[in-house]
């Protein structure tokens, strides 16, 4: 287990600061319902959430149930979707999952990590975001901005993501847990970003181990 350069004094002042700052974080993904989050998540790889969340609003106003889904088909779904990254494999991944969504779980999308991932194109990453966002569970998904955040502030020191979720889960102190990943995603995509962070105006910068941050 990669060890945390970071006292327990400072794992619950970070999240203290972020929890000040803003209390309710939330998925920056536009959904109504577990299906139609599941179904913007899927379209988030390889593309940023305000893409997704400009075609999902036209699309769920026709198609927000598996049923409806597949009503629609996969020529159809690509027509909405054709801007984002991979629109082929996504609509054929949307479509398969929600045949075996209606023909395994009676149309409710299922609420366990192995079940999750059996669907197609539901890595643990997707899962864990329903998880927690719908069923408040306190998983930690890692994305590329939690795995750099949370090596750069000194949660861990690990070269991959699983590794990155597993040290998450020892080092987050227990009470943060459930919101972790939300600010931790959010810390990455406005402040501590991947090419130039912002420590200068970063809220936790005294705190953080980094070693190259900027402005100091
Ligand atoms: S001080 Fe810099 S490197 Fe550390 S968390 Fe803040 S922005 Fe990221």
């Amino acid at each position: 287990m990669s060890r945390c350069k970071l006292t327990v004094a400072e794992r619950n002042e970070i999240f203290h600061r972020f929890e000040e700052k803003n209390a309710t974080p939330r998925i920056e993904l536009e959904y109504s319902s577990p299906f139609t989050l599941l179904i913007a998540v899927i379209l988030s790889a390889q593309a940023t959430d305000k893409g997704v969340n400009r075609v999902t609003p036209s699309l769920f106003e026709i198609a927000d149930t598996p049923q409806k889904m597949l009503e629609l088909g996969e020529e159809g779904l690509k027509g909405f979707i054709k801007t984002l990254g991979l629109f082929n494999s996504k609509a054929k991944n949307i479509i398969a999952l929600c045949r075996i969504i209606i023909d395994k779980y009676e149309g409710e999308v299922p609420n366990t990590l192995e079940q999750l991932q059996e669907l197609p194109g539901v890595g643990r990453k997707s899962a864990n975001v329903m998880l927690n966002s719908i069923w408040h569970q306190p998983t930690i998904a890692v994305d590329t901005h939690v795995f750099r955040v949370s090596n750069r502030i000194g949660f861990c020191n690990t070269k991959n993501v699983y590794d990155t979720e597993m040290a998450l889960l020892k080092y987050v102190p227990k009470k943060w847990k459930d919101r972790a990943h939300h600010w931790l995603v959010l810390h990455g995509r406005y402040v501590c970003k991947a090419r130039k962070p912002q420590c200068e105006l970063c809220l936790i910068n005294d705190i953080c181990k980094f070693k190259h941050k900027t402005g100091s």
